[in-house]
């Protein structure tokens, strides 16, 4: 049964017109087979009346770490008193998920799915990283796979405590990978002092990509690391957090193609600085924003949070934010059925409870989505 939209204040599109007022479109079958001005709108079996209200393509948040069972608030709580960050916080994480059931991760994974859809968001990556064995790992992917094709394997996420980098790094690229490697689409590293550095990264990202996996990397969160760099050479497609970025790491982004991934809930739930977008996009640099949602440097599920963190302080426009949001997460992820309400698309889109788009920034913490298709 056919459906048509109408009636729409503002349609956000990313097509030819990107941005459509007084707008509608038909789906069948779950696709987008028109799309255009309400007054020249073919008719369909059924119709929607959104009464002016704006609609945008569902956000694709393009990383995040689900597979995870605990809590660390009261870390957070540390942290906002006074004590700064750091990245063993994880090792916390690695316990509980290990000692939680497949069910248990599995109703973690729903119960965040279905915070994030209510949130407008239709399509959303998630990693592995929590396990650090092959048991742990491979189950990991195994339980993401049930709720999404843009699973990634981040074995090398942090080395376990007790064990030897070099060791570790044979185990990601050895045993791990192998039982991993069927349930993932993507491989990806925590390239960062404290981590993994550049050798461990090339070295992980290669062994992931000579079994099939696509790659994408941490880089540069914590300081003027060497992750940019390595995403560059090995052709990832994303490099993700890209906080502390020199003259160099930005040419390199922008003549790679590689997507700078910023994840503006990190900065904002660890009082870091954020990154600068506007000096990426100035540079040429395809942005995406994605929520990083995990229980230690950024427990928010929400995209519009984001949209607005980063229209307040990194420097970018509400529709710069709003495309790096949907469009960005959608080359992000090598997606060309999301992240655009264009003929042929999936129609997967958000109503909004505000006449324009500029309400997610403008109206922060405010829920703002009344529907989604
Ligand atoms: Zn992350």
């Amino acid at each position: 049964m056919s459906l048509l939209v109408t009636n729409i204040g503002e349609l956000v599109t990313w097509g030819e017109e990107p941005v459509i007022t007084d707008a509608a479109f038909v789906v069948d079958k779950g696709l987008i087979v028109w799309v255009g001005h309400r007054l020249d709108a073919p008719e369909a079996d059924a119709v929607n009346d959104v009464c002016g209200a704006a609609v945008i393509p569902g956000f694709v948040d393009s990383h995040t770490h689900l597979v995870f069972a605990g809590d660390r608030s009261a870390e957070f709580e540390a942290r906002m008193t006074g004590q700064p960050y750091r990245a063993g916080g994880i090792r916390a994480t690695v316990d509980a998920t290990r000692a939680a059931t497949d069910e248990q991760l599995a109703a973690n994974i729903a119960r965040h799915l279905a915070e994030m859809r209510a949130q407008g968001t239709t399509t959303v990556e998630i990693k592995s990283g929590y396990g650090l064995t092959v048991l742990d790992e491979s189950r990991s992917l195994a339980i993401a796979r049930q709720f999404t094709p843009e699973t990634t394997y981040l074995g090398a996420h942090v080395v376990p405590s007790g064990t030897n980098v070099a060791a570790y790094v044979d185990l990601v690229t050895g045993p791990m990978l192998d039982a991993c490697a069927p349930y993932a689409r993507w491989v990806d590293v925590f390239c960062e002092a404290g981590a993994f550095d550049a050798d461990a990264a090339r070295t992980v990202l290669k062994a992931g990509m000579n079994a099939g996996l696509l790659p994408r990397i941490h880089a540069n969160q914590l300081g003027h690391g060497p992750g940019v760099q390595v995403a560059c050479e090995v052709g990832a497609t994303a490099a993700d957090h890209c906080t502390y970025l020199t003259d160099a790491d930005i040419s390199a982004l922008a003549d790679a193609g590689v997507v700078a991934g910023l994840l503006p809930g990190v900065e904002f739930s660890t009082r870091s600085p954020y990154p600068d977008a506007r000096r990426l996009l100035d540079a040429g640099v395809t942005v995406s924003i994605a929520t990083d949602c995990n229980p230690g440097s950024s427990y928010t599920s929400s995209m519009p949070f984001c949209v607005a963190v980063a229209v307040r302080d990194m420097g970018m426009s509400p529709r710069e934010a709003l495309w790096s949001a949907t469009m960005g997460g959608a080359v992000s992820l090598r997606r060309d059925d999301v992240g655009r309400l264009t003929v042929g698309a999936k129609a997967d889109y958000a109503v909004l409870n505000a006449p324009s788009f500029v309400h997610l920034a403008y109206r922060p913490g405010v829920p703002l989505v009344a529907a989604v298709g």
